[in-house]
């Protein structure tokens, strides 16, 4: 499955978000198919939808969908050269499909920075800088080892010693390759050489419990995120990790004191799923109302693999809703009496928030 990695420089906070994100996850008996590591926090995605359905439908259970997020520890300038856990932290950050920057938005004079003052986009700058450097430690290995085809003649390696170079001089500016903004082929040609900056990216700002507004270090933070188009989430990791200790009853009262309408994670969780470009379609029965996770894009054969291969291979059309239609119709059999359920076929592209049953050949 997916996952966000979570970086950032020491003292920022990453642990004590981590933390308050394990906290609210889930136990690892309710999911025997998981083994959770240490470093992996599996989270439920808040989703409001799930109470809608479940209110018209009133199943036995509710399943939200799950998404992971993977502590990774040692960036420090150097990293890249394998300072302190350099190589490890390079090799964790690889396996991870999205990354998040947790940055220090707050003063806090106790709290030691490792550059000596708070600076959200020197710190972003020192981040990125490690890792396009070791990117470009990779971009060299392969134009060494594809250089020697593209020079024989080899058409395909021409190609991707041409696109390497391009990628190179980017990241010799210390810019991310995702900013390169390459096509699908560009993209995929890269796949088996594992860039770091090509990853997509967000930013968590993390505030002091009055740092929402009238915060200078949240809007350079929030400038920069525009100019990349990179998302950016605000909380307060010490808030967070004192809401998750709470029961359902003290939170609620807690959040309202704060003026907040549900709890930064919350936020964070659902920036994270969307930036690994998952999307959620749901199944409403009286047995139980689920939300699946695919991908952005993905056909209704697809999404009907994600239940179960079986009803992949034999799907013949799916009978879809959409979620406003079956909210507002009260329901599947009032939403077909209406004519809002759709008969879709094999090349259908699922719609995030589609209610759907698949009918299938065994
Ligand atoms: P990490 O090194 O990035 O994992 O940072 P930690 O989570 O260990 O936090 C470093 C220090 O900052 C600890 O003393 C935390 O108590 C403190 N800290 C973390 N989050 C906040 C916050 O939101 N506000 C303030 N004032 N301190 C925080």
């Amino acid at each position: 499955s997916l996952k966000c990695g979570i970086v950032g420089l020491p003292n920022v906070g990453k642990s004590t978000l981590f933390n308050a994100l394990t906290r609210a996850g889930i136990e690892a008996a309710n999911y025997p198919f998981c083994t959770i590591e240490p470093n992996v926090g599996i989270v439920e995605v808040p989703d409001p939808r799930l109470d809608a359905l479940s209110k018209i439908v009133n199943p036995q259970k509710v399943q939200p969908a799950i998404v992971e997020f993977v502590d990774i520890a040692g960036l420090v300038a150097g990293a890249s050269k394998g300072e302190g856990l350099g190589n490890q932290f390079l090799a964790n950050i690889r396996e991870t499909d999205a990354i998040v920057n947790v940055v220090r938005c707050f003063d806090d004079d106790n709290v030691v920075h490792v550059a000596g003052k708070v600076d959200p986009v020197a710190d972003i700058e020192t981040i990125v800088t490690e890792l396009a450097l070791a990117d470009l430690a990779t971009v060299e290995k392969a134009i060494q080892r594809d250089g020697k085809k593209a020079k024989s003649g080899d058409k395909e390696a021409m190609r991707l010693v041409a696109l390497l170079e391009k990628v190179r001089a980017h990241l010799d500016q210390g810019l991310p390759a995702r900013s390169l903004g390459l096509d699908e082929d560009d993209v995929a040609l890269l796949k088996p050489i594992c860039l770091l900056t090509i990853k997509p990216a967000m930013y968590v700002a993390n505030v002091a419990d009055d740092g929402f507004e009238n915060n200078p270090y949240l809007d350079h933070l929030k400038a920069l995120g525009d100019k990349e188009g990179a998302p950016v989430v605000a909380l307060c990791a010490a808030i967070e990790s004192e809401i998750v200790e709470l029961d359902d009853a003290d939170k609620a009262e807690f959040l309202s004191e704060m003026g907040l309408e549900e709890p930064g994670l919350n936020r964070l969780i659902r920036a994270g799923y969307k930036l690994l470009g998952l999307q959620t379609y749901f199944t409403a029965g009286v047995k139980e109302v689920r939300a699946w996770t695919i991908h952005v894009g993905d056909t209704a054969p697809q999404a009907a693999g994600v239940i179960h291969t079986d009803f992949e291979r034999g799907f013949i059309r799916a009978q879809t809703i959409a979620f406003d239609d079956f909210v507002a119709c009260g329901g599947e059999a009032k939403a077909k009496e209406a004519g809002k359920m759709r008969s879709e076929g094999k090349e259908y592209v699922v719609k995030d928030g589609d209610v759907m049953n698949f009918l299938f050949n065994v």
